[in-house]
């Protein structure tokens, strides 16, 4: 059955379920030399990682070949120790109550929309649009999937290019580690277990760090790629098994999206069932779940949730005040103090789009007039607006870090007291989320975070920071703004007030403390009188930052040891060390201890947090390019520019399709009418950005 707005001439979705077979020659034994098991007679491109980063790199290198025929023969090599195609975070496999924190229909890997052709790179359908085909059950694109059926179409974007790769291309799909790359005679030598890959240029993807130094005292009982460091377990059940048994106490430490995971899992996970919605919604506990859920944060504020889905899925923010002109204007004169000289005009930006729900249409918009004859000084910017929008009649203002630390300076005598206020709190969020992404105020501004994320970048990356500015960004302001914009679905959020209700799950005070007890831990909140509860075990779910110093892992420790990569630092008095992989700009050359460069291997995505900001995206949105596809396009562009590719039918490379053009025009604001090609006051037209970046 056809789908609308979906045409497909050639379904490829199941012709590579099974992935190619590893022929490998194996080392002779005794040998110390290890013997190269793909030396080729071509070229030769590896992408090590195929989460979203790799496969998003292979997709954008099939959109560059289409139709083109290289010189000479190409083989192209997908690398995961976890799961080609789709990488650890989105397995096959996983429980399907781990839930991405994406809808759907925002959700694409094809670096273009499907059109009247075929699916091909450069052409696919989005996540939703995938799903729906799939699924007769197809909830809708404002959806959130389970991350396991994510993994299932990041397999079939990897399953598209490779079918549509041009003669003399080949994709090699290798299950493995990559514990070592050696360079040699001009080639990159790939260790992978005992065999050897050869390979002219490779791009690391690998993801969150895999092993670190207490890696050993991780339990395997939930899911492991959160790293949750958790305390070796005291606790085992009647057969010898450790782990977390009914009657137990489970402490978890963190409140963010990984929290979730874990409660899902000892709920859900568990065979327990959410019955009812939104505010009537209860936990029916299945009985094996533990006694008790204790979790705590330093702010004890679950991760706010996402507004109800309002805006069309490729809708992007035109801001008023914090533009990337401003950004690059200020940066210009040097490195930047980030809450004297940015946050001003991020908090600004945010206020704006609160104001525009809060005072009527006709103040709002001679408040807006007001805009342009601001003063352009980061020091009175808001002190300007919040007189601007008071003399209109709203004195309120969001501030971002009452919003991140709502209980800051709070005592409470009792956890009772606590409790109530936290419901209250938690109730208030999903009321506001209920309300929609636009309508609700609230809403409407932490979205405002999430669409500027390129800016906040613009002022951040490559040094963009004095010294001591950069480590309050990585330690503090960086996390906040993540924190605030990356919640999860608001069904999330009635699933905790049903689970308080029923007694299963407590949340300590601002700022949780597991301390070592006897033979568990003791949870407690120095800001709540009263209440200390005895954990079995703690769960530490929070997400490491990588840091290449510690990280254990093989491949990152010879690199680092044999000087090949060295961490992001901030020159300072005193400097500051990142964790981060340090890289150039586009396309993200590691570049060594020495500083010398290494232009045919690329480091993209989360091991060089902090020398970019917020790395942990897996998905493209549908729209014009935003920076995930950006910076595929960049290494898949250079790992191609040294093997002739005759009949290029346009300069850059990037194949054309029939209505490539009309997908970079739409409204700057759900309120707006759609107002193609033109410019709009304080932002870029979608036809305007989008010429610009591909
Ligand atoms: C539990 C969890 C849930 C998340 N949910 C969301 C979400 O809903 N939405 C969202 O946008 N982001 C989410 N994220 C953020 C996540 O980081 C990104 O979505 C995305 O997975 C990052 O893509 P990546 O390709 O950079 O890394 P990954 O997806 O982590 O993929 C990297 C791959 O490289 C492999 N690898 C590493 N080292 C080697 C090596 N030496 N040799 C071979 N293979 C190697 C790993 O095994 C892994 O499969 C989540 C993260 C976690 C941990």
């Amino acid at each position: 059955m056809p789908v609308p707005g979906v045409s497909v001439c050639t379904p490829v979705y199941n012709r590579h379920l099974i992935p190619a077979q590893f022929v490998a020659n194996h080392a002779p034994a005794g040998s110390p030399a290890i013997m190269p098991t793909y030396l080729g007679n071509g070229y030769a491109i590896a992408v090590v990682g195929t989460g979203p980063r790799g496969i998003s790199i292979l997709e954008r290198i099939g959109a560059r070949l289409l139709g083109k025929r290289p010189v000479r023969p190409l083989t192209i090599y997908a690398i995961d120790a976890d799961e080609v195609g789709s990488g650890r975070v989105w397995r096959s496999g996983q429980p399907r109550c781990l839930s991405m924190n994406n809808r759907s229909g925002e959700v694409t890997m094809f670096s273009g929309p499907a059109d009247d052709g075929a699916w091909r790179p450069g052409a696919g359908p989005t996540f939703a649009e995938w799903w729906q085909r799939m699924d007769a059950r197809f909830p809708g694109p404002d959806a959130y999937a389970s991350r396991s059926l994510y993994g299932r179409y990041l397999r079939f974007v990897l399953d598209v290019v490779e079918t549509n790769l041009p003669p003399d291309v080949g994709l090699v799909r290798i299950p493995g580690l990559v514990s070592g790359i050696e360079k040699r005679g001009g080639r990159f030598e790939l260790l992978v277990g005992d065999h050897v890959i050869a390979c002219d240029q490779v791009a690391i993807c690998s993801g969150h760090p895999r092993e670190q130094p207490d890696r050993s005292v991780l339990a395997g009982w939930t899911n492991p790629e959160r790293h949750q460091r958790r305390t070796a377990s005291r606790a085992s059940d009647d057969a010898g098994r450790r782990g977390v048994f009914p009657g137990s106490v489970i402490g978890v430490l963190g409140l963010g999206l990984t929290f979730h995971d874990v409660v899902a899992m000892l709920t859900v996970g568990r065979g327990g069932r959410f019955v009812g919605r939104g505010q009537d919604c209860e936990y029916i506990p299945s009985g094996e779940e533990p006694d008790l859920i204790v979790a705590g944060s330093r702010s004890a504020l679950p991760i706010p949730t996402r507004g109800a889905s309002q805006r069309p899925f490729s809708f992007r923010y035109a801001p008023r005040l914090f533009t990337p002109e401003r950004i690059a204007r200020l940066r210009s004169a040097g490195p930047l103090d980030f809450r004297a000289d940015v946050l001003p005009w991020l908090e600004a930006e945010e206020n704006i789009a609160f104001w525009r729900r809060r005072l009527d249409p006709s103040s709002f918009a001679l408040f807006e007039r007001q805009l342009s004859s601001l003063p352009s000084s980061a020091a009175d910017v808001m002190l300007r607006l919040r007189q601007a929008a008071s003399d209109l009649g709203c004195d309120e203002a969001l501030s971002l870090e009452d919003l991140a630390h709502p209980f800051r300076g709070r005592v409470f005598p009792n956890q009772g007291e606590f409790r109530g206020e936290l419901e209250r709190l938690l109730v208030n969020d999903a009321g506001e989320a209920m309300l929609g992404e636009v309508d609700s105020a609230l809403k409407a501004a932490l979205e405002v975070l999430r669409d500027v994320r390129p800016t906040v970048r613009a002022a951040v990356d490559f040094g963009g920071l004095t010294a001591a500015s950069h480590k309050d960004f990585v330690e503090r302001i960086g996390p906040m703004l993540a924190f605030l914009s990356t919640g999860p679905s608001v069904v999330r959020s009635y699933h905790l007030i049903a689970l308080l209700r029923s007694g299963l799950l407590e949340i300590l005070g601002p700022p949780a403390r597991f301390t070592a007890h006897d033979d568990g831990f003791l949870g407690y909140s120095p800001s709540v009188a009263d209440y200390i509860v005895s954990c079995s075990d703690v769960i530490d779910a929070r997400i490491r930052p990588p840091d290449l110093e510690r990280d254990a892992g093989p491949l990152t420790k010879k690199q680092r040891d044999a000087g090949a990569w060295r961490p992001h630092v901030r020159a300072g008095d005193p400097s500051f060390r990142t964790g981060g992989i340090d890289v150039t700009e586009a396309p993200y050359n590691p570049i060594a201890a020495d500083g010398s460069v290494e232009r045919r291997m690329y480091v993209l995505g989360i091991p060089t947090e902090s020398t970019r900001w917020f790395m942990q995206v897996g998905i493209g949105r549908p729209g014009p390019w935003g920076e995930f596809f950006r910076d595929a396009d960049a290494i898949a562009q250079a790992a191609l520019s040294e093997i002739g590719l005759p009949g290029l039918p346009c300069e850059d490379g990037a194949s054309v399709g029939p209505h490539d053009m009309d997908y970079c025009f739409g409204p700057q604001h759900p309120d707006e009418p759609p107002f193609p090609g033109s410019r709009t006051h304080g932002g870029m037209s979608w036809k305007t950005s989008c010429s610009t970046t591909r």
